[in-house]
């Protein structure tokens, strides 16, 4: 199936709900994401659904979510100018960390959900999603920063506003972050050249990340 197939953002999350093989499937109640697309081009992508989440088949509608909230309104943003999905689209059971076959059996589904998408900027909130696009990549080195992308896509990592519900000294950085995406977005700050801790070295992983990747 090609990206260019679908008549809608919901045809193709309804495609990949049922072409998937994440393992995740059998203990989640349905899978997480949002149909909706905004104008200003801005994705978020968390780590995986929790229980609220689950429960409704909305992402980032729990505590998580209210916080991420409070940081798009402190850039005047809302939750309907962005979009918010996740690395896996099932809940982990005891929102455990998603398992590396997991987050794998899920990339094609957000591979395509980007591809649709072309999104202005990429912001992974945490590791399972920065990972994604810089392996290796650390937030607490590379948060508020704007990575540069083989696809063209400035990368804005940023922690996960989870984190910041067990340790409050993570809003501050997260404000901080949310007002420098904002004069990026302004065209205030310009890309930076060389992401710290890019991992240069070649594996067949890396590479299929990078040519699913080049054509967004
Ligand atoms: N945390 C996430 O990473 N995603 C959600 O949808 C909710 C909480």
């Amino acid at each position: 199936m090609k990206v260019n197939d679908f008549k809608s953002l919901r045809d193709l999350h309804e495609y990949y709900a049922i072409h998937n093989k994440c393992g995740l499937r059998k203990t989640a109640t349905q899978p997480v994401y949002e149909c909706s697309i905004p104008s200003s081009g801005i994705v978020f992508i968390g780590e995986a659904p929790g229980v609220n989440e689950d429960k409704t088949g909305e992402p980032f509608i729990g505590k998580a979510g209210k916080l991420l909230d409070e940081l798009l309104d402190s850039i005047s943003f809302s939750r309907n100018d962005v979009y918010v999905t996740n690395v896996v689209k099932y809940r982990p059971p005891q929102n455990r960390d998603p398992l590396p076959e997991e987050k794998s059996a899920c990339r094609i589904w957000l591979n395509a959900e980007l591809l649709f998408l072309k999104p202005k900027v990429i912001v992974p909130l945490g590791r399972h999603a920065l990972e994604r696009f810089v392996p290796d990549g650390r937030i607490s080195a590379s948060h508020g920063q704007i990575l540069e992308h083989r696809s063209g896509i400035p990368i804005f990592a940023m922690y996960h506003p989870a984190a910041a519900l067990y340790n409050p000294d993570l809003v501050e950085e997260l404000l901080k972050d949310f007002k420098r995406l904002k004069m990026f977005l302004e065209g205030k700050i310009k890309i930076k050249e060389s992401p710290p801790q890019r991992d240069r070295t070649f594996s067949k992983e890396k590479q299929i990340l990078i040519d699913d990747l080049t054509s967004l």
